[in-house]
């Protein structure tokens, strides 16, 4: 009870950090005549008949804000992407070690609406920071709830040359056009370096007693 106690107070913490940052994620035209610093929250989690079993939270998160018009910046897939990976909401498994990362956050539209039945690709390196191009170890997707929110278990990824460490993600709503991107951790050495890196897509991360847990929305072309 008390880790459970502490984990609900970190992704509250996450929350209000996500909060606090607008330009967390997001650039791109903002096509909408809306204002660009209005924010509008997301509704509150409702449970949804449909809702994928595998796609359901275990804590979820306070509300999200979002800047209507701006889109999360679109980043190269790489050469490292694998189609097929499985339905899970977890990417640990036998033989996978490493630091225990939970990437949490909301998938939206760009007038700031939850996307539900979102479909998220996600790929990165082991611990050592090697890609599994043969199976589809640490490759998985998953379905946002009703409500927007996604939650993926895996671990921290290593780093490979020239590159920062980052987290490949494919966003692909029910309609319209899918979002190819990356993420990326603070205090990386790495950032600094990397010609890929870009502020705008670092999550939000926090340390807890069982790993860390990182927040990021997703803001996305989706009618
Ligand atoms: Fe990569």
């Amino acid at each position: 009870m008390r880790r459970l106690a502490a984990g609900i107070l970190v992704l509250a913490s996450l929350a209000l950090t996500a909060c606090s940052n607008d330009d967390h994620a997001q650039v791109g035209p903002a096509s909408s005549p809306t204002s660009p610093t209005a924010t509008q929250p997301v509704p509150p989690t409702q449970p949804s008949p449909t809702q994928t079993p595998t796609a359901r939270p275990v804590t979820p998160l306070p509300t999200a804000i979002c800047t209507p018009g701006r889109f999360t910046l679109a980043q190269t897939e790489g050469p490292y992407f694998k189609a097929g990976a499985p339905l899970r909401t977890s990417l640990i498994e036998p033989g996978v070690n490493g630091t225990r990362l939970i990437v949490t956050g909301y998938v939206m539209s760009r007038d700031c609406r939850p996307v539900a039945d979102a479909r998220m690709e996600f790929w990165h390196t082991d611990a050592q920071g090697n890609y599994d191009n043969t199976g589809y170890r640490l490759r998985g997707h998953l379905f946002t709830d009703a409500t927007g929110l996604y939650r993926l278990e895996t671990i921290v990824p290593g780093l490979y040359p020239g590159r920062t460490r980052h987290i490949h993600v494919k966003v692909l709503p029910p309609t319209g056009p899918g979002l190819t991107t990356q993420t990326y951790f603070p205090n990386e050495s790495g950032n600094a370096n990397d010609g890929i890196f870009n502020a705008g897509l670092m999550m939000s991360v926090q340390e807890t007693g069982d790993g860390r847990v990182a927040r990021f929305d997703f803001v996305v072309n989706a009618s």
